[in-house]
């Protein structure tokens, strides 16, 4: 089965895949995106409301100090650094670009706190430019279903999924593997009972992989410390 034909599959069992951070606009697509880091976009979507109807776009939020962010996101994860970012991206925003979000990957990947994971959901998702966005249901799944493998890095498996999905399927394809990873093959315990890649899936060396890594990486850490 080619990528293309997991892509197939994945849209029977989810059709309806599409973005789930609730956004009124391009920048406050931005933002969502910017607060997702480590956390799920249902934490996003609980602190947004409110963040939003404070600061609506660029030019509100670049008026609010850091202190003045916080409360409202305070419930997620790096939550300080988040307003800072917030913060900084939106001064920058409008001092360099008029408070309007660019479509362009330098650009976007020039303000503060963009990364290449945010600016490729935000030219997919705001802009329709073809893109895909790696985060981390689309690099666990990508790995199990033997599209990258499993020691590449997140750049990787973006060139991975590029070469194997067709262009014209790129923004939908992101959001049919993110689907798939949020609700059937899920980090933890994976639904492998409904997967219609159980026969070409390559969890358990995925999974020996990550094992070994986590050895290594706690090794490191006693090392430091009796160093220490
Ligand atoms: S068989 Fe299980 S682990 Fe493998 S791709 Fe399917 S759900 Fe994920």
């Amino acid at each position: 089965m080619n990528a293309n034909e997991m892509i197939d599959e994945i849209e029977k069992i989810f059709p309806d895949a599409e973005c789930e951070l609730v956004h009124g606009n391009t920048f406050q697509l931005l933002c969502a995106v910017i607060l997702s880091a480590q956390t799920t976009d249902a934490s996003v979507n609980r602190v947004t409301g409110p963040l939003f109807e404070a600061y609506p776009d660029a030019r509100q939020m670049a008026k609010a100090s850091v202190e003045e962010i916080e409360p409202y996101i305070q419930s997620l994860g790096l939550y300080h650094n988040k307003a800072k970012s917030l913060s900084a991206m939106s001064r920058d925003l409008l001092e360099r670009f008029d408070g309007v979000v660019p479509s362009s990957y330098e650009d976007l990947q020039s303000l503060a706190g963009v990364g290449r994971k945010t600016a490729n959901v935000v030219r997919s998702v705001a802009f329709h430019i073809p893109s895909l966005a790696v985060d981390t249901h689309v690099e666990r799944v990508s790995k199990r279903l033997g599209l990258s493998k499993v020691n590449a890095t997140v750049a990787q498996v973006e060139k991975d999924l590029m070469a194997q999905i067709d262009q014209e399927r790129w923004n939908q394809a992101h959001h049919d593997l993110i689907f798939f990873g949020r609700y059937l093959c899920t980090a933890k315990k994976p639904q492998c009972s409904r997967c219609p890649f159980q026969g070409i899936c390559h969890d358990n060396e995925y999974e020996d992989y990550k094992r070994l890594e986590k050895e290594k990486s706690n090794g490191r850490k006693k090392q430091k410390r009796s160093a220490a």
